[in-house]
């Protein structure tokens, strides 16, 4: 097996949306198959039916889509070792089910609830280290098994397992682990309703759909002796195991809703880029064996290596995925980042305005390496898109002397005089204009600044200038002086 290409597979069950860990699965599995030329599946583990939320799939495809994942098979996509949905799946597990049965691998168990209830209760009180079932229904006869059957009994199908042996489990990122089946329960493998358990359903889809790695997060190492005893009894030889460590919250605790969002979506809704998000959760429990720490897919793909992944668990550090975001935008040029500008434009209060393809490319110019998000640009320099409202009052107090009026008029006429002006007539206007009046030029500058923005900062003078254009800065420059001047009266 270790010799074929690999097939592994991501099997989210549908709860409404993905997981940030979820996501470092799926990602994980996909770096590890493409950096070997191998396939990844996507099955949808929907067979419990309790579960089951409306739009589940479709928001989960939906999200991988965005994420940049691409599958090889899966409900989206189709292929040969379908259907991908468990729910269409039922009759195959039914047929190794019995196949267990008939090995004696498996038994019915007609146990009522009740009795269940009060064989654990029992075993709470003798304090046992562990609710197990008893295996009452092991001993039943084939015949009573057959009258239980005709009479229509509700039963479930339990895996039967055989105290006092070791199963050993080679995982690649926790090295030899081996479990006591002392402590395995009789695992229901098909529920009273029919449907499977995730046990099953899992083991049988993972042989039949020739899964040659399993990788998953390492809240199911627990399950595997389970599912290591499946493959025995059936016969089929085995996976190979790769669990990935914990995601914790930076107080070492389980990454949790309560310290901040967990699921992709929320990360997507904020404005973090794919592309940092991808690179953010591909640091959680990897590195490349150096202190790199930007990676494009591309990079992500070709170092990927399953034995560079930690068992430690991996801290979700918030300030490092918004530092990622930022070294991400600065990579993109500004034809890539225009349509991500022009979303958030849509998405803002001015959504009704259109401004130039070649506009909005300046002001990406001008800002995309001082923003963490490409909405910052939206929100924090809003008088790209609006005149401003309100002067910042602490800039007023400080940069607006006496003289700002006068000076600023002054600086209009140098500015009417150019004709058609690129950055440095401005620049050289404005530096002329101070030279000969014999004033630093910090004078002009930062009245300047306020008058066109409303704020204290933002990109470089010049450039604002240039951006808004002649004109408009006229404009605002002569808006400015008529309103300044009338606040400091009203004061
Ligand atoms: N359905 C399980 C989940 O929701 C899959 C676990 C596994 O990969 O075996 O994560």
């Amino acid at each position: 097996m270790i010799n074929t290409t690999p097939r592994v597979r991501f099997a989210p069950s549908p709860t409404g949306y993905l997981h940030v860990g979820g996501l470092r699965t799926a990602l994980y599995n996909y770096l590890f198959a493409k950096n070997k030329d191998g396939e990844i599946i996507l099955r949808i583990e929907d067979t419990d039916r309790n579960r089951y939320v409306e739009g589940a799939v479709e928001n989960l495809i939906d999200t991988l889509n965005w994420s940049g994942i691409k599958f090889d098979e899966g409900p989206h996509v189709g292929g040969n070792y379908g259907p991908y949905f468990q729910s269409e799946r039922l009759n195959i597990y039914h047929k190794y089910a019995d196949e267990l049965i008939e090995k004696g691998k498996a038994y019915r168990c007609f146990c009522s609830p009740e009795r269940l209830q009060k064989l654990r209760e029992e075993q709470q009180r003798l304090k046992l280290p562990q609710v197990k079932y008893d295996k009452h229904c092991l001993n039943l006869s084939k015949e009573e098994v057959e009258e239980k059957l005709s009479a229509g009994e509700s039963y479930v199908v339990r895996l039967n397992v055989e105290p006092g042996q070791i199963v050993k489990i080679e995982d690649v990122v926790r090295g030899n682990v081996e479990f006591n089946t002392d402590n395995i329960d009789d695992q229901i493998l098909i529920k009273s309703d029919g449907f499977p358990t995730y046990h099953l359903a899992n083991v049988v889809d993972d042989h039949l759909m020739k899964i040659t790695h399993v990788i998953r997060g390492e809240e199911w190492l627990s399950s595997t002796p389970k599912h290591v005893l499946l493959y025995d009894f059936l016969g089929w030889e085995k996976p190979v195991f790769a669990h990935l460590p914990l995601l914790l919250n930076p107080d070492k605790s389980k990454l949790s809703k309560r310290q901040g969002d967990v699921a992709v979506e929320d990360y997507r809704k904020k404005g973090y880029l794919k592309e940092a998000l991808i690179n953010f959760v591909a640091l959680l429990g990897w590195n490349a064996g150096d202190d790199q720490e930007f990676f494009e897919m591309e990079e992500l793909i070709r170092k990927f290596s399953l034995e560079r992944v930690n068992k430690a668990g991996a801290v979700f550090n918030i300030e490092k995925l918004n530092w990622l975001n930022a070294e991400h935008i600065r990579h993109k040029n500004v034809d890539e980042l225009l349509p991500l500008l022009k979303e958030e434009l849509q998405n803002s209060k001015f959504a009704d305005k259109s401004f130039s393809d070649e506009y909005l490319k300046l002001v990406l110019e001008a800002m995309h390496e001082r923003i963490t998000f490409v909405k910052d640009i939206v929100e924090k320099s809003f008088y790209f898109f609006e005149r401003p409202t309100s002067y910042d009052e602490k800039i007023i107090k400080k940069r607006w002397k006496d003289d700002t009026p006068q000076l600023l008029e002054k600086l209009i006429d140098e500015f009417e005089k150019l004709d058609n002006p690129n950055k440095e007539d401005f620049e050289k206007a404005m530096r002329g204009l101070a030279e000969s009046l014999e004033i630093g030029v910090g004078k002009l500058i930062h009245p300047v600044r306020l008058a066109l923005s409303g704020v204290g900062q933002g990109p470089g003078i010049f450039d604002l200038i240039f951006i808004l254009g002649k004109e408009e800065s006229i404009e605002r420059i002569k808006i400015a002086i008529q309103n300044i001047q009338f606040d400091k009266k009203d004061n």
